[in-house]
């Protein structure tokens, strides 16, 4: 199995050396957000000290190097998606933002009453709300892919949910709650041969596994910088050509257009511009850059199978844990351990173990429906990135098991 120097990959990371509490920081909140290397970090000292200047209009050298580096992200994000092209990547302000545009671009063009799009019961509340907005304006109809017991969509349902009234369905690639994969390759030629499309949340996917939106064929593919080592503020949509080019702006103002008259209208920019209107989060998007070449640098199939190792070590020993009950339990998950404890509440673990230098997540992962069909609001989450060594899961188990026998 690949190997990882996770005593080097350690060396990138400043924040790892910090204390919490007097104790070192066991950092077990990736899924919420990853932590960014030295690389990225001193990709905005560059840009701030060296070129910092506003992108595209510019004709002097500032100017020039900004959008330089800013366009060759565009490339190095296709690369990391294997898009075909580059005018196929949009820079958005995270997942958040780019389902928010094709729910707003695509979805207001194509959507009216009798048209269904379907979400499943896994979905990040950024993949839900906006649509249900969208809903109530125009009138089309929301259904829901279920889950069974282990967190895994129900394929069955699925098949007999796709029918002609189908435009669209909304899927993550991996949950964020409990760290199902989902067969998004499936997914999509279901949804292809019922003549819908597919917009998949890889939020939490592109973090953890090589990804490739042409082999998926998806037409839609949605991801955040900070979950993938890189900075806050800055994500991507990837969408297919052919579509984005059929497809209104959403946003107006500078970048976007060709020509703006009051007189004979506004005419607008090609893709990928006719969809990043205003300056964008240029340092951001650069440090991403930096971000996704740590990442293929360390290589993706190896961070995976680290992850996996780690997800063992912690499975088992949180099992030896009376009363704690693990939510999702599907085959082959990605690093995410979600759990109650029978006795303890999970804000209250969160809190105390907190103080002995453990970041976990608690609360419901803004996942309500799904949370919901497990009777509870809330779970403790520990998820598992590049950096997380064994010895970190032992801390994290023994500390969980002082919690409870702290609360109960
Ligand atoms: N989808 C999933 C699966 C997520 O985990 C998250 C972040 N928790 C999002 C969407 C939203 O991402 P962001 O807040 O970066 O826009």
């Amino acid at each position: 199995s690949p190997v990882l120097d996770v005593a080097a990959i350690r060396a990138d990371f400043p924040i790892l050396s910090r204390q919490v509490h007097g104790r070192p920081l066991v950092y077990l909140d990736n899924a919420a957000t990853s932590q960014t290397p030295r690389q990225v970090i001193e990709a905005f000292d560059a840009y701030y000290s060296g070129y910092n200047a506003n992108i595209h209009r510019g004709l002097h050298t500032l100017a020039d190097e900004a959008t330089a580096a800013f366009e060759g992200t565009r490339e190095t994000v296709r690369g990391f998606l294997n898009a075909a092209e580059h005018r196929e990547i949009i820079f958005t302000r995270g997942t958040t933002e780019a389902i928010n545009l094709v729910v707003n671009s695509w979805g207001r063009a194509n959507l009216g009453p009798g048209d269904e799009v379907l979400i499943s019961r896994l979905e990040h509340h950024s993949n839900i709300v906006p649509w249900q907005l969208l809903a109530a304006e125009l009138g089309f109809t929301i259904k829901v892919i279920p889950v069974d017991e282990r967190g895994v969509l129900d394929l069955d349902a699925y098949r007999a949910l796709l029918g002609e009234r189908t435009r669209l369905v909304a899927v993550n690639h991996v949950s964020n709650a409990f760290g199902t994969v989902n067969p998004v390759k499936e997914m999509a030629a279901l949804a292809h041969a019922h003549g819908a499309l597919i917009l998949v949340d890889g939020a939490q996917a592109t973090p953890h596994q090589e990804v490739d939106v042409r082999d998926i064929d998806a037409d839609f593919y949605a991801f955040s910088g900070h979950k993938v080592y890189g900075p806050t503020g800055v994500g991507v949509l990837y969408g297919k050509a052919a579509l984005l080019e059929a497809m209104p702006p959403w946003q107006g103002g500078g970048e976007m257009i060709r020509t703006v008259s009051f007189e004979a209208g506004t005419t607008f920019a090609e893709i990928p511009h006719k969809f990043e209107a205003g300056t964008p989060a240029i340092a951001e998007v650069i440090a991403l850059g930096e971000a996704l070449r740590w990442v293929a640098g360390v290589g993706l199939s190896a961070i995976g199978a680290w992850e996996e190792r780690l997800l063992q070590h912690a499975t088992a020993a949180v099992s030896r844990i009376d009363g704690l009950r693990i939510l999702g339990t599907a085959p082959g998950k990605a690093g995410v351990l979600s759990f109650v404890v029978d006795g303890a509440h999970s804000q209250d673990i969160g809190l105390l173990i907190d103080q002995l230098g453990v970041a976990i997540r608690t609360g419901h992962h803004c996942a309500q429906p799904l949370l919901a069909q497990f009777g509870v609001d809330a779970t403790c989450r520990a998820s598992f990135a590049a950096y997380n060594t064994l010895e970190e899961i032992d801390t994290f188990a023994e500390a969980l098991t002082r919690v409870i026998g702290m609360v109960r």
